[in-house]
């Protein structure tokens, strides 16, 4: 039997949207479904303020802070920490938390998202449509090269489903992540890492964590696909860093 212990990728209604907001439930309803689940702690990380939907307002930040800041005293049977999903881009610092932004947040996380500028999404978006096959070599190298200078220019604390959306070199980002000690995500709402993934990582001296990338309240704490995939890959569970053999 295992148990996962912390989750550190949870969406709230911080992540806005175009009619309803794309994270559904408010950061104390995480919170509560954390604690019902038994988790030791949660994280809200909404997204990164340059996608240009879902991402969290920059004016909002200050009052998640101050939610969080209560939530902490009415809960203190859990770690509860702020974090934010940056989205990774084009030049800059690679993503669109600045680097004097870090400092607002516990830690910061980066994925690569569509709906984001500078970031190659309309020839990936086509790629994955099945058009533009021919380029995957061209469409992936220079996917990689964001992300993984997004990674070695920034101090993350996890690199959110590598391989999703876009196709990329997966050796590459596992020894980005490998020497910055980032950890790789095993995310159990998108299908990555995937078990072929997983395997290729496998041999780099790299942490993997699982996160439920939960976008509702009821989805918090969940892993099972996620752990499915890396006990399917072949890795010992003593590299995943928040899951416990009970
Ligand atoms: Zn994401
Ligand atoms: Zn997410």
């Amino acid at each position: 039997m295992y148990k996962m212990t912390f989750d550190y990728h949870t969406h709230t209604i911080y992540s806005p949207g175009p009619v309803r907001s794309h994270g559904k439930g408010t950061p104390e309803e995480n919170v509560r479904a954390a604690v019902s689940k038994g988790l030791k702690g949660i994280a809200i990380s909404d997204h990164g303020p340059g996608h240009l939907t879902y991402g969290i307002k920059r004016e909002k930040i200050s009052e998640l802070h101050r939610e969080i800041l209560r939530l902490r005293k009415v809960y203190p049977e859990i770690e509860i920490y702020m974090s934010v999903e940056a989205n990774i881009v084009q030049g800059g610092n690679f993503l669109d938390v600045r680097p004097e932004e870090f400092a607002l947040f516990d830690f910061v996380h980066a994925g690569y998202h569509f709906g984001v500028r500078n970031a190659f999404v309309v020839s990936n978006f086509i790629y994955n449509k099945g058009l533009n096959k021919g380029e995957r070599e061209k469409f992936a190298r220079r996917n990689t090269d964001i992300i993984v200078n997004a990674v070695m220019k920034n101090r993350l604390k996890i690199l959110t489903h590598p391989g999703d959306k876009a196709p990329v070199e997966m050796k590459r980002i596992a020894a980005a992540c490998e020497k910055t000690g980032t950890w790789m995500e095993v995310n159990n709402s998108h299908g990555h890492l995937d078990i072929d993934e997983l395997k290729i990582c496998a041999p780099y001296d790299v942490k993997f964590v699982i996160s439920s990338d939960a976008h509702k309240p009821e989805k918090v704490g969940s892993y099972e696909t996620a752990l499915e995939r890396i006990l399917e890959a072949g890795i010992d569970i003593s590299r995943v860093v928040n899951i416990e053999k009970v």
